[in-house]
Parts: structure tokens; C-alpha cells; sequence
């Protein structure tokens, strides 16, 4: 990915690596936003299922990411208190960008449908940390935590798991993670999160299959900001293979396989393989978050 470099830190970035010392930033800066006004839908269906579904009323409250598994079970912090505005070393200025450019497109989504946004957070940890969700420990995988609006990386997670374990390498397999997990936060931002427990506790028997499409359209939503990157060329011609091989490193039959374990769709929560790679496809193909609705049918 072509990416700007930037030493100041976004004022939601913190880096809780003990390994290089707490830092953080504020400074509100972090590299501008693209330029380009980018149309492309709005919220459209995201929005309207849900208008349709609550009335209207159906913005805002404390959501819930799916039941936990290997990609992003539910975690927390407190995070860090930052300090300054400065970026530890190439990792906390990428880091940083995804952050600022993943966000700064949400932010402009949001505002062209006159919906609120609370900009998340995003945390780079390789020690144990607390999280408005309890403890975030090292080995746990990347993952959102909807009562603080923080997203949680652990660092050795892309070279210990993606790469080494799943084989899938390179920025974008990384900028994938993070802009699935900004997929999270839209759908706690627009109350997707909390319908969706709400479903699952009045179907419990359709629990997993909420899981399952609540994760395939922050995959979706991946994507469309995927096309975004790519209409300002920010893309390299790998960055996509990349993307949808970690798309599906990650898928649930993947997962099992590799573990040893029989391959169970009824005990999925986050898509097979295919599944999550065709719901990346589509947002990026789409660049249309109204070709994100995974609800149609259930
Ligand atoms: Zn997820």
C-alpha cells in the first residue's frame, strides 16, 4: 500500500507497547484526508433496515460484537493514557495512517448522512492491558470493544498468527484486519450490534448464523473502504490478493482445518473462507456500503 508516512500521532491512536515504551498521541493533525470527495451511496441500506426495524430510533446505545472466536473475541481497556504526539517507530505510523484513513472515511460517511459518529480508538498492545471489556491479553487475537469504541491490536499477532500460521502476509492482509474491525465499530455506531444480540437472544437456535453475517458485512464494509484506498491509487497490485487471502485465513473452515479440528459449519461465527472472501469482493467491487446488507434473508 502507498501509504503517508506521518510522525504525529492521531489524537485517537495509542501505543500500550511496553516493548517500546507507553506512547501516544493527540494532535490533531495525522495526515490529511484524500482530497477527492468520494460519493458512493451513503449508509443507504445499513441505515434503512434499521429504520424499518426500530422506527427510527436506532442510532447510538452500547452494541456487541459477536460471541468471541480466534479473530476478534471481545476484549477491553482502559487504554493508556497518551502522552505525546510522537510515533514510536514505522509500525505506530502505520498503524497510525490505517487509523486516520479508515476513520476520516467513516467520518465523512456518517456526515453525509447526518449521522452521528464517535470516532474509535485504536491500541497497539503486546503486554496484557485493560480494556473498557475486561482484560486484553497478548495472545488474544485484533478485536473491538463496543463499550469503550476501541480497537485492539496485539502486535505479534500478524507475524505470530496471520503470517506464520495462516500464511497471509503483507500490509494489506494487516490494513484488512484493522479496517474489519472499523467494520465493527460502524455497526456499533449504527445499532447493528446491539439488533443483532437482541435477534440472537430471541432466536438463540439462529445465534451463530447473526455472528456469521454481522461478520461478513464488517468484512463488506472492509472492502468498501478498500475501494476507497484504491480509487485514490493508494494500491499496490498485491494489496488485494492480500486482503483476500488474510480474508480467508480467517474464514472458520480454514481455521478448524488448521487446528485439527472436523469442520463444522454449525459451529461457525465468522464465515467460511469463501464466504468471507466474497463479502470483501463485494464491497470492493460495490464500493457501495448498501451492498453490505448480509441481513437479506435470515
Ligand atoms: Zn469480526
Amino acid at each position: 500500500m502507498r501509504w503517508q508516512r506521518s510522525d504525529k500521532a492521531d489524537r485517537n491512536f495509542r501505543d500500550a507497547r511496553t516493548g517500546g515504551r507507553a506512547r501516544g498521541g493527540r494532535a490533531g493533525g495525522g495526515g490529511g484526508r484524500g482530497g477527492a470527495a468520494v460519493g458512493a451511496g451513503g449508509l443507504g441500506i445499513i441505515g434503512l433496515i434499521l429504520a424499518l426495524l426500530f422506527g427510527g430510533n436506532i442510532f447510538g446505545g452500547a452494541g456487541a460484537t459477536a460471541p468471541g472466536s480466534a479473530l476478534d473475541s471481545v476484549g477491553g481497556a482502559t487504554a493508556p493514557a497518551t502522552s505525546s504526539g510522537a510515533l514510536a517507530d514505522e509500525s505506530a505510523e502505520w498503524f497510525n495512517f490505517l487509523l486516520s484513513d479508515v476513520q476520516d472515511f467513516w467520518v465523512d460517511k456518517f456526515a453525509e448522512s447526518n449521522i452521528r459518529y464517535e470516532p474509535a480508538t485504536l491500541t497497539l498492545f503486546d503486554t496484557p492491558i485493560r480494556t473498557g471489556c475486561g482484560s486484553a491479553q497478548a495472545a488474544i487475537g485484533p478485536h473491538y470493544c463496543p463499550l469503550d469504541k476501541g480497537i485492539y491490536l496485539e502486535t505479534g499477532f500478524f507475524d505470530a498468527i496471520l503470517a506464520r500460521r495462516f500464511g497471509a502476509t503483507g500490509d494489506f492482509a494487516q490494513a484488512y484486519v484493522v479496517a474489519h474491525e472499523f467494520g465493527h465499530h460502524v455497526q456499533n455506531e449504527l445499532g447493528i450490534s446491539t439488533w443483532v444480540r437482541q435477534q440472537q437472544q430471541q432466536f438463540p437456535r439462529d445465534r451463530n448464523e447473526y455472528s456469521i453475517r454481522l461478520e461478513l458485512q464488517a468484512d463488506c464494509l472492509a472492502g468498501v473502504w478498500a475501494a476507497y484506498a484504491e480509487q485514490r491509487g493508494l494500491l499496490d497490485r498485491t494489496d488485494i490478493p492480500e486482503a483476500l487471502e488474510a480474508a480467508a485465513a480467517v474464514g472458520d473452515d480454514r481455521i478448524q482445518q488448521s487446528s485439527g479440528q472436523r469442520v463444522d459449519p454449525h459451529s461457525w461465527t465468522h464465515g467460511s473462507s469463501t464466504q468471507r472472501q466474497e463479502w470483501f469482493e463485494r464491497g470492493f467491487s460495490t464500493f457501495d456500503t448498501e451492498s453490505c446488507d448480509t441481513f437479506v434473508g435470515i
